[in-house]
């Protein structure tokens, strides 16, 4: 908040030094580790150790900052804009990429994330592109007990959301979404088309959010409670995310259920009609009936 009452970290200092064994927040490993079954692995909290530092350092290589910055070009700066919006709190900060967007068109930014390996990057991130994130290490299910204040909008982009395994801690999250807006904010949230994969199977145009040329991102196992991805880098590595696959108006029923008044979905920045099967839908939830 502009009146400073976010409790705000700077990673770089603490790194590997002030964070206790018992609340494991950094995963400095290279590998990640899914045991003997990796498609048993269907856990809310593994997300910590999934992005460890090996994956988080070619995230960006993934994204391709340039190119997604061209193919998402002003989306969510107009969204923000035509409702008056100023301040956001970027809860899935991730390596930065919307927190440093929205910084340079003039918002005010907090960054807050469940990784602290991710928020790290995030913060370097800023640094080279002449920017100082306001970043606050904190889960979306306890998100109010970390980051304080009431924001005009959050976002939660990226197919963050898909990290969530169980109805209660999906639920959970979104009522502290709902508990951190102003009375009349905004939650841009959005998801991959799972239900195009789960009914059609896979494709992807690979022109939204992971636009790295060289990077390919792809499931490797799909059934109704997991979809797990697999990403290969070109030194020949790859990486994996297990994740929920998320059907559109299940999401759009949950957002209702948590109050938002008004839901009206995009699929890869378009109106829905414009569209037919985009890779990605972008949800805008209204707490304002009008
Ligand atoms: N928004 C970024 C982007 O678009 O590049 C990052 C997307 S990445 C797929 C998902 C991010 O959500 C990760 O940084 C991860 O740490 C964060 N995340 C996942 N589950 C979380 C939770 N329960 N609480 C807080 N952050 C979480």
């Amino acid at each position: 908040m502009r009146d400073g009452a976010v409790r705000l970290v700077i990673f770089r200092h603490v790194r590997r030094s002030s964070i206790s064994d018992s609340t494991k927040v950094f995963a400095p490993e290279e590998e990640q580790d899914y045991g003997d079954e990796p498609t048993k692995v269907r856990e809310t909290d593994k997300y910590v150790s999934e992005y460890v530092r090996g994956f988080v350092d070619k995230w960006d290589e993934l994204i391709d900052w340039e190119q997604r910055a061209e193919s998402e070009g002003r989306f969510f700066i107009d969204v923000l804009k035509a409702r008056g919006k100023h301040s956001v709190l970027d809860v899935a900060t991730g390596t930065g990429f919307h927190s440093v967007q929205l910084l340079k068109a003039g918002f005010d930014v907090h960054s807050a994330d469940g990784s602290a390996e991710m928020l790290a990057k995030a913060f370097d991130n800023g640094m080279r592109h002449d920017v100082v994130l306001k970043t606050a290490h904190a889960d979306w299910r306890w998100l109010n007990k970390n980051v304080h204040g009431k924001f005009d909008a959050i976002i939660c982009l990226g197919n963050s959301f898909t990290h969530l395994f169980d109805e209660d801690d999906r639920r959970r999250a979104l009522a502290e979404f709902y508990a951190a807006l102003k009375h009349d904010g905004i939650l841009i949230i959005d998801q991959r088309n799972y239900d195009s994969i789960m009914d059609d199977g896979f494709s992807s145009k690979h022109q939204f959010y992971y636009c790295g040329e060289q990077v390919t991102a792809e499931p490797v196992h799909i059934d109704d409670g997991l979809a797990r991805f697999e990403y290969r880098f070109p030194d020949g590595s790859t990486h994996n995310l297990n994740m929920f696959p998320l059907r559109r108006n299940y999401l759009r029923g949950l957002l209702s259920d948590a109050g938002f008044r008004k839901i009206h979905t995009y699929g890869d920045f378009q109106e829905e009609a414009e569209e037919s099967s985009p890779d990605f839908f972008i949800h805008v939830a209204e707490k304002n009936y009008e």
